[in-house]
C-alpha cells in the first residue's frame, strides 16, 4: 500500500480524525509543544512511524505503531505475528503496575533495629504517601506496602526502604519520587539516621509483563528451522555476548512502541537489561522450547514500566494518536502488547539468523539508505537500490557511480 492507503486503513480501523491524519502526515509535534517538553529546544528530530500488522493478541486484532529509524524491524514483527496467527496469536498477562521507590538511610548504628522500627510504622508511611497523590488514589492506585533491605556498601551498611506504589496507568516516576521524598523525613526522625537518595528504581520487578505464542513448525519452514532457532536460543543462554544481541533484537520492537507512545525508553532499557541478569548471569529475556507436536513455543517475561497518562504520553500529539491506534484502556494492556511485540521481534530475528542470515532481509532497505546517502531522490532511490541489490554491491561508492550514470 502507499502511505495514503495505509492511513485510510488505520483510520477505518480506529476512527482517526482528519486533524490526527494531518498530524501524522505533515505536521508532527508543534515547536511550541516541543519547547515545553525539554529545555533549550532548537527544533525537532523526526523518526518514521510505521504500523506493525497481523498481531492477534488475546484474540483481538491490534495495529501497532512503532517509531524507529532502523530498517526491517516493522516488517520482521509483522511477519512473525503472521506466523503466530496460525496457532492463535499471542497470549499475554501482567502483574499489577507496582513500582518501587527507594529511600537510602545511612548513619544508623543498629540497621536491623532500624528496619523493624520502619516496618512497625508501615500504615503511617502509606497514609502520608497517599495524601500526596489523591488523583492516583482516586484511580485505584497508591502506596501499597513497604519493604526494608539492609545492604553492604563500601562505606558500611545502609538501610534501604522500598515504597511499593501501584501506579495504575502512569509510568509513575514523578508520582513515586514525590512519595519517597514525602516519607523520608519520618524515616530519619524515627531511626535517627540520615537520608540521602529518594528515587524510583527502574528495576521494576513488581511490574512484569509476559507473553507467549506457539509458532507452527510448518509455518516456520519445517523442523530444521525449529532446530536452528532452538540452537540459537541455547547459544544466547550460554553466552552473554550473544544474549546481549538477542535481547537487543527484542528491545528493537519494545522500544519502537515505547517511543511511538511517548514512553521513557531509557527506563525500559535499564530495567530490561538489569532483569536479564537478575540471577547473576545475563540471560535471554525470552525462552524457546519445542512442544509435543514439534512446534516452537516462545515466552517472554520482563519489567515494563509504561504509562498512558503522564510524562510525554499525553503531551506529545503523535504519542496520543499512537495510543488511539492501539485502542487500549490501561497501561497494563500497553505493557502486554509490548511484550508480544518483543517476542515477535525475537522470533523473526532468530528465524532469519538460523536460516538465510540477517543480511538478506536487511539489504534491500539498507540499499535504499545508501542510495539516499549518495544523494538520490524520489524514484532514483528505488532504481539505484535495486541495481545494487542485484549486483550484491550495496556500497556507497557504487551508489555514487550510479548517481553519476543517471544524472
Ligand atoms: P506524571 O507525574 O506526569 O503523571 C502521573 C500522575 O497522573 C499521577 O501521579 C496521577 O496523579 C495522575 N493520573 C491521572 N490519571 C491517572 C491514572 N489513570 N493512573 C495513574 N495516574 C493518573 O508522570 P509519571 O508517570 O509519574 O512520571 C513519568 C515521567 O517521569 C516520565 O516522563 C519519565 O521520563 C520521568 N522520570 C523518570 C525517572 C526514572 O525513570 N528514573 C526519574 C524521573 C523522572
Amino acid at each position: 500500500m502507499d502511505i495514503d492507503n495505509r492511513l485510510e486503513l488505520v483510520k477505518t480501523f480506529c476512527g482517526l480524525e482528519k486533524d490526527e491524519i494531518n498530524l501524522l502526515k505533515e505536521e508532527g509535534i508543534p515547536l511550541e509543544d516541543a519547547d515545553r517538553l525539554i529545555e533549550n529546544v532548537i527544533g525537532k528530530m523526526e523518526i518514521p512511524l510505521g504500523i506493525a500488522v497481523n498481531f492477534l493478541i488475546n484474540g483481538k486484532e491490534v495495529l501497532i505503531p512503532m517509531a524507529i529509524e532502523e530498517t526491517s524491524v516493522v516488517a520482521a514483527a509483522s511477519n512473525a505475528a503472521k506466523i503466530a496467527r496460525v496457532k492463535g496469536g499471542f497470549f499475554t498477562q501482567s502483574t499489577d503496575p507496582v513500582m518501587i521507590g527507594q529511600i537510602q538511610l545511612t548513619g544508623v548504628k543498629d540497621p536491623y533495629n532500624a528496619k523493624m522500627t520502619i516496618l512497625s510504622q508501615k500504615e503511617r508511611f502509606l497514609e502520608i504517601a497517599n495524601e500526596k497523590d489523591p488523583i492516583l488514589v482516586k484511580f485505584g492506585g497508591g502506596a501499597r506496602d513497604i519493604e526494608v533491605r539492609i545492604i553492604d556498601t563500601p562505606v558500611g551498611k545502609m538501610v534501604i526502604t522500598h515504597l511499593l506504589v501501584d501506579c495504575r496507568d502512569a509510568m509513575g516516576a514523578n508520582a513515586v519520587n514525590t512519595m519517597a521524598e514525602t516519607i523520608a523525613p519520618l524515616i530519619e526522625s524515627i531511626t535517627g539516621g540520615k537520608v540521602y537518595l529518594r528515587i524510583i528504581s527502574n528495576l521494576a520487578t513488581k511490574r512484569i509483563a509476559r507473553a507467549r505464542a506457539i509458532f507452527s513448525k510448518d509455518a516456520l519452514g519445517g523442523e530444521e528451522v525449529v532446530e536452528g532457532i532452538l540452537q540459537a536460543y541455547a547459544f544466547a543462554f550460554g553466552d552473554p555476548f550473544r544474549a546481549t544481541t538477542h535481547n537487543k533484537g527484542i528491545m528493537n520492537g519494545i522500544i519502537a512502541v515505547a517511543l511511538a507512545t511517548g514512553n521513557d525508553t531509557r527506563a525500559l532499557e535499564a530495567g530490561a537489561h538489569s532483569y536479564a541478569c537478575i540471577t547473576g548471569k545475563y540471560l535471554p529475556l525470552t525462552t524457546w522450547e519445542r512442544n509435543e507436536d514439534g512446534d516452537l513455543v516462545g515466552t517472554i517475561e520482563l519489567p515494563l514500566a509504561v504509562g498512558i497518562v503522564g510524562g510525554a504520553t499525553r503531551a506529545h500529539p503523535v504519542a496520543r494518536t499512537s495510543l488511539k491506534i492501539l485502542e487500549i484502556k490501561t497501561a497494563n494492556e500497553l505493557a502486554e502488547i509490548m511484550a508480544a511485540v518483543g517476542l515477535a521481534q525475537n522470533l523473526a530475528a532468530l528465524r532469519a539468523l538460523a536460516t538465510e542470515g540477517i543480511q538478506k532481509g536487511h539489504m534491500s532497505l539498507h540499499a535504499k539508505n545508501i542510495a539516499i546517502m549518495a544523494g538520490a531522490k524520489g524514484d532514483l532511490i528505488d532504481k539505484i537500490a535495486e541495481i545494487m541489490v542485484k549486483e550484491k554491491k550495496i556500497r556507497i561508492d557504487r551508489a555514487e557511480e550510479l548517481m553519476k550514470e543517471f544524472s
